[in-house]
């Protein structure tokens, strides 16, 4: 038993490639480490990059260390994983850490070093945070300038901007490519690309990933399987909403059924909702959605990024605000991807309904004052409310029917069209208190035209109980009557209207 060739309690290569490794004394020099400078490694990754932790961490590591080697050494290292290098670093954990030990005497670090400049420092990232580390007297050394950054070189100012441009070119490049190739795999292969199942769902095993890189280290493909607590209730709700229910009354019956809502069903999702019960939005959403059909449905939603030039939004590294693609921007896949849960064919017809009642006459529901009026009790804008064959308008104060009333809730707020157009009217001429917002020359003498009138200057009227407020301004205008005093309408007298500041 002269050769063993592997040992399971003793690693002998692993033990000794482990082992601490000093570098070598050069030649004419007794010191090994740590002499010199002091160094801090910033380093950065994004998930988003599918890369390996320990691999990104090393290479940029390894790259930081040879820049410094001979002048000293790395002695602490802040790296921030699974954010985009958009995101300023003071919104990064590891490099914020970073930045508020420069002013600290105590640091144990004389400069900063990184591996790659264009990972770390974004678009004028760089230029706006060379000065703060200028200021503290901590070198930043970038591979860019082989060394030190000299703030006051023109060379290495030129050198900054590149770095700038670069990491923006290689931020959109990387878009580019991602987008074009997610397109092509949800197309195509009907590929899950991520994001939590939609309630209904669960993720399951589909497999080795199909890039064998991936597939390597063990990343697998998923696809949707029906959960079975909560895909029966997707397919009652289809159900329901093809035989012509209400969002709000879906919703409620589910409450009163007591069916799990999303965020209790899947604690993980909408972790910042604390609210377990269904709202009409979550109705919505699910019978809205495409993915039920079996189909894999991509760029449903599109994140707005922030100008180039936005460098406030660049450095705060805000989450860019998503939109609702139309269906037209849809990337729908071209096969099966999941079990459906309802057919293409009653996916699209639930599409088309609209529980409120049209009008038996066919004419359409107009009501001139939306938008414009808002509720004194809550803020909130007022919703129009056809009641008695007429327009009005109403607030519920945020409740809806989808949840049950509560005991103890205000009343609803509710306003004739007619009346509120009768008193507007009124405070429109020359003596009243909208005057000054509509054209002397030609003052409104239909609904429509005072109603266009507001939304020219931009006013807008609180309602109250006892009245209306026209804001901006505040002056007030009093309720002269109601419906009940029909038929006794006044002139208004403006002399009793009050200006509340
Ligand atoms: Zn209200």
């Amino acid at each position: 038993m002269s050769l063993s060739t592997s040992s399971p309690s003793h690693d002998v290569l692993t033990d000794w490639a482990s082992q601490r490794w000093l570098p070598v004394a050069r030649s004419g020099s007794h010191d090994t480490v740590p002499a010199g400078i002091r160094f801090a490694f910033y380093g950065r990754m994004s998930t988003e990059e599918w890369q390996d932790p320990a691999t990104s961490r090393r290479w940029q590591y390894d790259s930081a260390n040879a820049l410094v080697a001979g002048h000293g050494a790395i002695v602490t290292e802040f790296f921030d994983i699974g954010y985009t290098r958009r995101r300023g670093w003071h919104h990064r954990p590891q490099a914020a850490a970073l930045l508020k030990l420069l002013a600290d005497r105590c640091r144990g670090f004389d400069a900063v070093v990184v591996g790659e400049s264009d990972r770390v420092f974004y678009g004028k990232q760089l230029i706006l945070l060379a000065p703060v580390f200028a200021e503290h007297g901590v070198g930043l050394w970038l591979p860019d300038m082989h060394g030190p950054l000299d703030i006051g070189d023109a060379a290495h100012q030129a050198v900054l901007l590149e770095i700038g441009k670069h990491s923006r070119r290689e931020v959109l490049r990387a878009r580019y490519r991602t987008t074009a190739a997610m397109q092509a795999q949800a197309r195509e292969e009907g590929r899950y690309l991520g994001g939590r199942p939609p309630y209904g769902y669960r993720l399951a095993d589909a497999g080795p990933h199909p890039n064998r890189a991936f597939a390597k280290w063990g990343r697998r493909r998923h696809r949707f399987e029906p959960d079975p607590d909560t895909a029966p209730w997707v397919r009652w709700m289809f159900a329901r909403r093809l035989e012509g229910c209400s969002y709000a009354g879906i919703a409620r019956a589910l409450n009163e059924a007591g069916v799990p809502c999303p965020s209790e069903a899947d604690p993980q999702r909408n972790r910042h909702r604390h609210n377990h019960a269904w709202a009409l939005r979550s109705v919505a959403s699910i019978l809205g959605n495409p993915r039920y059909t079996g189909r894999q449905v991509w760029n449903r939603q599109n994140k707005q990024h922030p100008a180039e030039d936005d460098i406030k939004a660049q450095l705060a590294g805000r989450q860019p605000p998503r939109h609702w693609n139309l269906p037209d921007g849809w990337v729908i896949s071209k096969t099966q991807a999941h079990p459906a849960l309802v057919s293409e064919q009653d996916f699209v017809a639930a599409q088309c309904i609209r529980a409120v009642p049209q009008p038996a006459d066919g004419t359409t529901r107009t009501y001139l004052l939306t938008g414009l009026l808002r509720c004194g009790g809550c803020g909130r804008k007022m919703e129009g409310h056809w009641a008695h064959g007429r327009p009005g308008y109403r607030c519920r104060h945020g409740r809806n029917s989808a949840n049950p009333a509560a005991g103890q809730r205000s009343r609803n707020l509710y306003r004739r069209e007619d009346d509120l157009i009768g008193c507007l009217m009124a405070a429109a001429r020359p003596s009243g208190p909208l005057s000054m917002l509509v054209d002397k020359l030609l003052p409104p003498s239909t609904g429509q035209q005072l109603a266009e009138a507001l939304r020219r200057h931009q006013v807008s009227i609180v309602c109250r109980l006892d009245g209306l407020t026209i804001e901006p301004g505040g002056h007030r205008i009093p309720q002269m009557f109601t419906t009940r005093q029909r038929g006794t309408r006044l002139d208004l007298d403006y002399a009793t209207s009050t200006v509340v500041e």
